[in-house]
């Protein structure tokens, strides 16, 4: 097995001290995660030198790994707790759900190509993620079977924020989303009490489109 190294430590060492501290993420939980997991592990080999630098990277079905302080900035907003039952949509490499999981007790990851799906679950486990369960579906529905929620990351970017997923989250829990048009996004917090959606509007960002029946079509 590979695959960690000194010097992958220290490029994640240098990728949280100057690309996730300095721009004001602070939650110590998040912080280690994102210095513990082995980001270089999740894109193709040619592409590991370049796995801890400030943007996304490719990966395949020309889908991309969010860059890394995009993912620790969600997740801090998500801001999961110990006991947390999370779902993310859009597994793509399945780096975001391998950082959930060292915050939450359980990670559902839904995906739409079965290409990436396959690849992720068996890298996640080989990688001993095991509380994360890697699902093959159109995550604009949100994932039924294992609502309510308590946390619901959606890493694609989709036109407004999918009914489904609303009402998939526990009273008390928290969806964080990007929403705009197919190129350009804002990242959006709503935040569920009882029949009441608080919503929160966050940073601009840029995310590849949530395709499916609440997201967009297909072309
Ligand atoms: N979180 C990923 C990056 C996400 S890229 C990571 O850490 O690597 C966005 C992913 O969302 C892509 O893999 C894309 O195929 C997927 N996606 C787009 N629409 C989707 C849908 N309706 N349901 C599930 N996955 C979807």
């Amino acid at each position: 097995m590979i695959p960690d190294s000194d010097y992958f430590k220290q490029a994640r060492k240098k990728m949280v001290k100057e690309q996730i501290r300095k721009r004001g993420v602070k939650d110590p939980r998040v912080l280690d995660a994102l210095l513990t997991v082995p980001r270089h592990l999740f894109v193709e080999k040619s592409l590991q030198k370049e796995a801890y630098e400030d943007r996304p990277q490719p990966i395949a079905e020309e889908q991309t790994i969010s860059q890394p302080y995009i993912v620790a900035a969600m997740t801090e907003w998500l801001n999961p707790f110990p006991e947390s039952r999370v779902l993310e949509i859009g597994t793509g490499s399945g780096y975001q759900a391998a950082v959930l999981a060292l915050l939450a007790r359980e990670v559902y990851t839904v995906e739409r190509h079965r290409a990436l799906h396959l690849e992720a679950a068996e890298r996640l486990k080989r990688l001993n993620f095991h509380q994360v369960i890697c699902v093959l579906s159109d995550g604009s529905l949100g994932y039924e079977a294992a609502a309510p929620y308590d946390g619901i990351l959606v890493t694609a970017g989709a036109p407004h924020i999918p009914e489904a997923l609303l009402n998939q989250l526990n009273d008390g829990g928290v969806l964080v989303a990007p929403v705009g048009d197919r190129r350009h996004q804002r990242l959006i917090r709503i935040t569920r009490l009882g029949d009441e959606f608080v919503r929160e509007e966050g940073t601009p960002c840029r995310f590849v489109p949530l395709i499916g029946n609440q997201g967009w079509p297909e072309k």
